[in-house]
């Protein structure tokens, strides 16, 4: 099966490099997939899988194996692109104008396109299910995976576990890398308001300065992380803009700020919620302020099983020898797939996307991130052979 897997997926690397240009030259932004889900349509239909829309640009396909009802796995891949101007001079450059697959999302839905091709071509040799989710809406809130499990999509029938692979342009081609636990962090959004009351800047007495509190907590917020976190728990406060007033002489009405609130702890997550509105409601009270402040809860952390991961660390060994499998670096960055992974067992894992003579190494979302093409055959068919082979 796995000589199968990989002389298919050789086989058809170029038919699915011509898919990816297709996919690059096309690239719509999160929630607007309409074009790519029709394609991905049209590919199934092609290659003869069932499929049904979820989520409105979600598309979600089967492929029944022998026994199919013995197991169930599911296989992800999202679809949607940056709002970013890309800036690399190749045939098959994006065509839309200040958009761009910068975070490679073209190369997943093409892995998985592929790997559906083979797996349904040899379904007479593997047992079970498996179901291809193509997703909308990785790249923005609330994640196109919440949406796609709200309508039911680790349902009828009901995944073991989830597997979802991202390219990665700090690991060379023809490598992958994995971890177990705790892989990618939560993040939510900050946005708070500050008012006081504006006046003449030679005249503070008569004002309340939003400026002067927007500094005290800014600077507070950061006791959070530094004095109420477990040094050995991962996190991340960043004010990342503030925005108020306008001239030399004027204190202004109010002043807003946002930032990015990141977690690898559950638990920790919520609990820092609670503390930074206290702090921040008190903080700006108590100088005369008041305050509007939103959380926008985004992604929960990744968590990657261990039970599954120490599967998918052998079907790597597998497919690309044992020396090529290496570990992901834990990041603060987030992922959607953290949802899945809440429900299911799940492993997400890295495909390796960089070629330091080539000059492919610029990293994702920046206009000049590309990949070596060769990662797409060794996509195609590890995905394949994860869908063929696992059992948990
Ligand atoms: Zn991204
Ligand atoms: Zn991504």
């Amino acid at each position: 099966m796995l000589e199968k897997i990989k002389s298919l997926a050789k086989q058809y690397a170029p038919e699915f490099v011509d898919i990816r240009h297709h996919l690059h030259a096309h690239p719509e932004l999160s929630y607007q997939e309409f074009e790519t889900a029709r394609f991905v349509q049209q590919k199934l239909q092609e290659f003869g899988i069932p499929f049904e829309i979820k989520a409105t640009t979600g598309v979600i396909g089967l492929i029944k194996g022998k026994n199919p009802d013995k197991r169930t796995i599911a296989l992800r891949a999202d679809m949607d692109a940056l709002p970013i101007q890309e800036e690399n001079n190749i045939p098959y450059r994006s065509t839309r104008e200040g958009v761009m697959h910068a975070c490679g999302h073209d190369v997943h839905t093409t892995c998985l396109l592929g790997a559906a091709k083979i797996l349904n071509e040899l379904k007479d040799e593997w047992e079970g299910t498996v179901k291809l989710i193509f997703q909308p809406g990785e790249e923005k809130n609330p994640g196109g995976a919440s949406l796609l499990i709200k309508e039911g999509v680790l349902e009828n029938p009901r995944p073991s576990c989830i597997f979802g692979l991202h390219v990665h342009p700090g690991l060379a081609v023809g490598k992958m890398s994995f971890r177990s636990g705790k892989v990618m962090a939560s993040a939510d959004e900050l946005y708070i308001t500050i008012k006081g009351k504006g006046g003449h800047a030679a005249s503070p007495h008569l004002c309340i300065d939003p400026i002067l509190i927007a500094s005290h907590l800014i600077v507070s917020l950061q006791q959070i992380v530094s004095r109420n976190n477990n040094p050995h728990n991962p996190t991340v406060l960043s004010i990342t803009a503030i925005q108020g007033g306008s001239t030399t002489n004027v204190i202004p009405n109010e002043v807003k700020l946002k930032g990015t609130f990141r977690a690898m702890d559950e638990g920790w997550r919520f609990k820092a919620h609670d503390l930074i509105r206290q702090l921040s409601t008190n903080l700006v009270k108590s100088m005369g302020g008041e305050i509007d402040l939103l959380i926008d809860v985004g992604y929960p952390s990744v968590y990657n099983n261990e039970a599954l991961h120490e599967i998918a660390l052998v079907k790597a060994a597998d497919y690309i020898g044992a020396a090529n499998v290496e570990e992901t670096e834990k990041r603060m960055g987030a992922e959607d797939f953290g949802y899945y992974s809440q429900q299911i067992p799940g492993c997400f894992f890295r495909l390796g996307v960089m070629n330091e003579a080539k000059g492919i190494t610029s990293n994702v979302h920046t206009p000049t991130f590309n990949i070596d093409e060769s990662a797409i055959e060794t996509g195609i068919g590890m995905m394949a052979w994860l869908g063929a082979s696992v059992k948990l």
